[in-house]
């Protein structure tokens, strides 16, 4: 419940509904708990905020780049491959202009806003458009449930488009895909050859590759399940490899470099 210094809540008066009732004698209040005396207003704008750190990109066209990831809390899919499963719930409410303040703290011109879904908490596309108006690069790795559109023109938008081996294909917004700019990309992750197949139908029917700057195939790894997800079996790089060259696909194969630098569990990086 949010209580104001005048006395409402939630935007209504405590005193409403009294009429023409006379007003109580005069009590003396006599807080016995100091912050009683200070409630806290605040219509600042937050973020709940998983981790913030510095560190090469490892994944996109942009693999390689340092640059500072931003990782919300929170996604309301669940990815049977996930492997920030820890970002579904873990993290701390900072109000938007702290959270800035420590991306610029890091002297670093690029910045990703990940998750979770980044997109799940709207005040993310005011930070994001803050940072763009400051002359960062500023990139979101999205789900591709979300409406895209309210992000700030100069946003990088790489887009997942979900195939029926993640188990959330039913989650895609389609819409979001007649909105891909030419400096976006999309990427799919292929569990299998089934999803290298559907996701191959779809490239060429929407020909997705002439619509944004790259459309990324990614072998899904290995997951162990856990209370949130399903886990998954993963698929080779070779494999994925060798479908793309028989089919001269139009895509561009990625890893994720960041695994290959630090070991696959380690956070932060
Ligand atoms: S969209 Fe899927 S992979 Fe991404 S954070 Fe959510 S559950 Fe994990």
């Amino acid at each position: 419940m949010r209580i104001d210094r005048r006395g409402s809540r939630d935007g209504l008066s405590l005193s409403a509904g009294r009429g023409n009732l006379p007003p109580h004698p005069t009590v003396k209040f006599t807080p016995k708990h100091p912050r009683m005396t200070s409630l806290p207003v605040t219509t600042e704008p937050t973020l709940r905020v998983n981790e913030v750190f510095h560190s090469i990109q490892g994944e996109s066209t942009w693999a390689g780049v340092p640059m500072v990831f931003v990782r919300l809390t929170g996604c309301p899919l669940r990815c049977h491959y996930c492997d920030t499963s820890y970002a579904f719930r873990e993290g701390t409410t900072m109000p938007i202009a702290a959270l800035l303040e420590r991306v610029r703290a890091f002297g670093c011109p690029t910045v990703e806003f990940t998750g979770g879904e980044p997109l799940a908490q709207r005040n993310a596309f005011l930070a994001m458009a803050t940072l763009c108006d400051e002359g960062f690069t500023v990139l979101v790795e999205t789900s591709g449930s979300i409406d895209i559109r309210p992000c700030h023109p100069a946003v990088i938008r790489i887009l997942d488009v979900k195939t029926p081996g993640s188990g959330e294909v039913d989650r895609n917004r389609w819409d979001n895909l007649t909105d891909l700019r030419p400096r976006d990309e999309v990427k799919f992750v292929i569990t299998d050859r089934a999803d290298y197949e559907w996701a191959r139908e779809l490239l060429l029917r929407e020909r997705l590759h002439e619509r944004c700057n790259a459309v990324l195939f990614s072998a899904a790894h290995r997951q162990a399940g856990d209370a949130d997800i399903q886990g998954c079996e993963g698929l080779s790089h070779r494999s994925l490899a060798e479908w793309i060259l028989a089919d001269r696909l139009p895509v561009r194969q990625q890893g994720q470099l960041h695994k290959v630098i630090w070991d696959p569990s380690t956070r932060g990086v």
